[in-house]
């Protein structure tokens, strides 16, 4: 069965070949609020926090990864579930407090945070600044003596090689990310001697989009072990761990669900460990989850604007495309350009006939949203889903490229769909030079 066909079946309703969403016709929601848009499903946020939760070990605690998708309604949902946030810059930091975040609910990573960003953040009570540098951790020592605030920092440790296995690999080789594993010790002297700093745990995040828990109960297993060597060479417990995010979903065809039952039984096992450890057993442990929370609840969905042959390739022109969704269009990182599963949400039912590309109204080659797909048969005014696109989707994208209305955001519960941001206008496209 093809991954559209699995989604469905998993996570949504198909009447007369239309998609449905928490009793939501994709249709009706594309009459209400016109076309592109990005719609999320209440209902698979909470299947997929439910199925995160039913996977940790009762003290792990989760903190959302805002860089995955700040919309405020997703942020007010997982603080409904008593998360916290991880944000990577001074703009996340403010839409996580907007969202009623407490400051010492939000941890703070990232490398090349900036003085002010440093200062916002500190100035309001951040829970943990993690440092990424030497420079860094001078420059908070720094602010926190200016400032009379004492800053909780944890050191975001670059795992030595053999804890990998993401799609995109963020720590074991030189990569800009962390504190190297081989020169923690010198590092951890240097913000334990001043009393500025506020020490308190490490943090472990070697990469995104990954499949196989045993990679992911590798990473954990190692992040204990270097966190009791840390407490035992400081001789003192250690306040928190972070094991990062990483957790994948399946984009393509030869890819399987992350295995969850798999993922609690060796959690809990590594857990168990701490609960007697000195060092450990008082420890916060947290994961910090983005695209495995709101990757499968998403769906990007635009409307075929016109149909055109060239050279006897058949070429569906949407009316959305790369400006929304880059990592569909395969240049978010991708090598090799795979189609997200995409489908005619409006034509479930139909047989897939016709093999044709998928392209935006962009004017580059670049604006393809499906290559070489084969769909039913289909006529302007049809409806192309783009699915897994509630993360890293409209938020990792080149939106103002050729200016074009940002997309909205709809949520539906409940057989009611919420808008929960409104489509950008022409006049947006001037706001970041009103202050000229
Ligand atoms: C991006 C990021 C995450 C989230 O990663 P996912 O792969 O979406 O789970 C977590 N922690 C940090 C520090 C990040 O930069």
């Amino acid at each position: 069965m093809d991954r559209v066909n699995r989604l469905v079946e998993h996570h949504f309703q198909v009447t007369s070949g239309v998609l449905v969403l928490d009793g939501v016709p994709i249709t009706a929601v594309a009459e209400q609020h016109g076309t592109p848009f990005f719609v999320y499903s209440h209902h698979v946020l909470e299947q997929k926090w439910a199925s995160l939760r039913n996977a940790l070990p009762k003290e792990v605690s989760v903190s959302y990864s805002v860089k995955a998708n700040p919309n405020q309604a997703l942020l007010t949902f997982f603080l409904g579930k008593g998360c916290g946030l991880e944000v990577a810059s001074g703009g996340e930091f403010y839409q996580a407090r907007l969202a009623g975040c407490p400051a010492s609910e939000i941890l703070f990573a990232g490398p090349g945070k900036t003085e002010a960003e440093l200062e916002y953040a500190l100035g309001e009570g951040i829970g943990e600044i993690h440092l990424e540098s030497r420079l860094e951790a001078e420059r908070v020592a720094a602010l926190s003596r200016r400032t009379g605030i004492r800053a909780r920092v944890a050191v975001r440790v670059n795992p030595t090689g053999e804890v990998q296995g993401g799609a995109m690999r963020m720590g074991g080789k030189p990569v800009p990310f962390g504190v190297d594993e081989e020169v923690l010790g010198s590092f951890l002297d240097l913000i334990q001697s001043d009393p500025a700093l506020d020490f308190t745990g490490i943090h472990l995040f070697a990469g995104t989009q990954i499949l196989d828990a045993q990679i992911l109960l590798a990473q954990y297993c190692h992040g204990i072990r270097l966190a009791r060597e840390v407490a035992s060479s400081l001789q003192r417990p250690l306040k928190t761990v972070d094991f990062g995010g990483g957790l994948g979903i399946p984009y393509f065809p030869n890819e399987r669900e992350l295995d969850m039952a798999r993922l609690r039984e060796g959690f809990e096992d590594l857990m168990k460990e701490t609960r007697t450890d000195r060092w450990l057993s008082g420890t916060q442990f947290t994961v910090e989850p983005g695209r495995y929370l709101v990757g499968e609840a998403g769906i990007y969905v635009a409307r075929v604007n016109d149909i055109k042959i060239s050279r006897g390739k058949k070429f569906l022109v949407t009316d959305g495309g790369m400006h929304h969704h880059l990592a569909a269009s395969g240049n978010l990182g991708q090598t090799i350009k795979r189609n997200y599963p995409v489908a005619l949400v409006n034509r479930l039912t139909s047989t897939p006939t016709e093999t044709v590309e998928v392209t935006g109204p962009l004017c580059t080659p670049l604006d393809v949203l499906a290559r070489s797909i084969t769909l039913p048969v289909t006529e302007v005014g049809d409806l192309v889903g783009v699915f897994q696109s509630g993360a890293y989707a409209r938020a990792a994208s080149p939106l103002g490229f050729l200016s074009h209305p940002t997309p909205p955001e709809v949520l539906a519960e409940a057989g009611q769909c919420r808008l929960i941001r409104r489509r950008g206008r022409f006049a947006d496209c001037l706001s970041d030079l009103q202050g000229l």
